[in-house]
């Protein structure tokens, strides 16, 4: 009876207060354009966007606030930021930019209480909304750190049809994966917990790109799906409480490449390539393999997912497959047989996902 009760409880979940997707988010946006105005600001940016800042949040350019330009997702810029927190005590954080200011500011905010409002500007990845934090240690390896969730994410589409197209397309490959990683939450099934609600979260974060209709990745409709997906697939982790709905053997591949520091590839161009071999592999070896539009979407987007247009050798691609699966060591992935897998199957795969026509 105590076990039955036990499952029976509710879960308590750290939810967003606020989310607002829409065109001309920010200027609508009466909290960020008037009421954060009298309170002790910092806004954090990277050079690139310091002149989009200006334009976007006038308000956050007075001498109520700190503008804090973020050099790199490193524990540097961590200290820097949580130190000016601590001195002129700031109580709400705006983090302006791409995927390196939000995650150093929601890593921040792990450390320090304030309120944090994240405005992206680019949609590259699902981090909007995740608990997770990319940091840089001091030997340049990528970290991926527990962050806080932030309190209000607001996403003016308008601004992010203006991101480069690049980081767009990197952003559709990360959603794309979730159903790699689905797959394999489905493989470990019965070994692992399986939560059916970050399952069902992570999926439907993915279909609606999926089920787009054809049109271009600067199109406000697509960048709005996007949007939404990105965030729902950051929530699906946060129900999971881990990152297992939207990281599975294809996100094991390109922690690897990064691990290994090989290549150019950003991380939704990395785990659009782990996607592809993983679907090869996965056909190698009689498992469960993707729905053939995940890979035909990858394509009309032209998403970097090759190694030769990541910057990757063959050689480098196998060097970072085999270490792959101790990436995490605790999550189990259809690569936890890797070493029983004859290397002609593995290089058929290659064949097939990279080299066939
Ligand atoms: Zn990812």
């Amino acid at each position: 009876m105590q076990n039955l009760l036990g499952k029976l409880n509710t879960r308590q979940l750290e939810f967003p207060a606020q989310l607002i997707v829409q065109k001309g988010a920010i200027s609508t946006s009466e909290f960020l354009s008037s009421q954060i105005s009298s309170r002790r600001v910092l806004l954090a940016i990277d050079d690139g966007v310091r002149e989009l800042a200006k334009a976007n949040l006038p308000h956050l350019h007075n001498s109520n606030s700190i503008i804090y330009s973020v050099t790199a997702a490193d524990f540097d810029n961590v200290r820097q930021i949580d130190m000016l927190c601590a001195q002129k005590h700031i109580e709400t954080v705006v983090a302006f930019g791409g995927g390196k200011v939000l995650d150093v500011c929601k890593r921040v905010a792990t450390i320090r209480k304030f309120e944090l409002i994240v405005v992206p500007t680019a949609l590259s990845s699902d981090c909007i909304s995740s608990p997770v934090a990319v940091i840089f240690d001091e030997q340049g390896k990528k970290l991926s750190l527990p962050a806080a969730i932030p309190n209000f994410i607001v996403v003016d589409t308008e601004l992010c049809t203006k991101a480069p197209e690049r980081l767009t397309q990197a952003g559709v490959g990360d959603l794309l994966s979730n159903y790699s990683a689905l797959l394999d939450m489905d493989y470990a099934k019965g070994r692992a917990n399986f939560d059916g609600f970050s399952y069902l979260l992570a999926k439907s974060a993915a279909n609606e790109i999926l089920n787009m209709e054809h049109k271009p990745l600067t199109d406000l409709t697509t960048i709005t799906q996007l949007a939404e997906g990105l965030i729902l697939s950051g929530l699906a982790m946060g129900f999971s409480g881990d990152s297992r709905p939207c990281s599975g053997a294809e996100h094991l591949i390109s922690h690897a490449l990064d691990y290994l520091q090989l290549g150019t590839g950003l991380h939704g161009e990395q785990v659009a390539l782990g996607t592809k071999y993983c679907h090869f592999l996965r056909e190698q070896l009689d498992l469960p393999t993707l729905d053939p539009r995940v890979l035909n979407t990858i394509e009309r987007l032209k998403i970097k997912s090759t190694p030769a247009a990541l910057g990757i050798s063959k050689e480098e691609f196998f060097k970072a497959l085999l270490i792959a699966p101790q990436m995490r060591r605790d999550r189990i992935t259809f690569l936890e047989s890797l070493e029983q897998i004859p290397v002609e199957i593995l290089e058929k795969a290659y064949v097939n996902a990279f080299e066939a026509l």
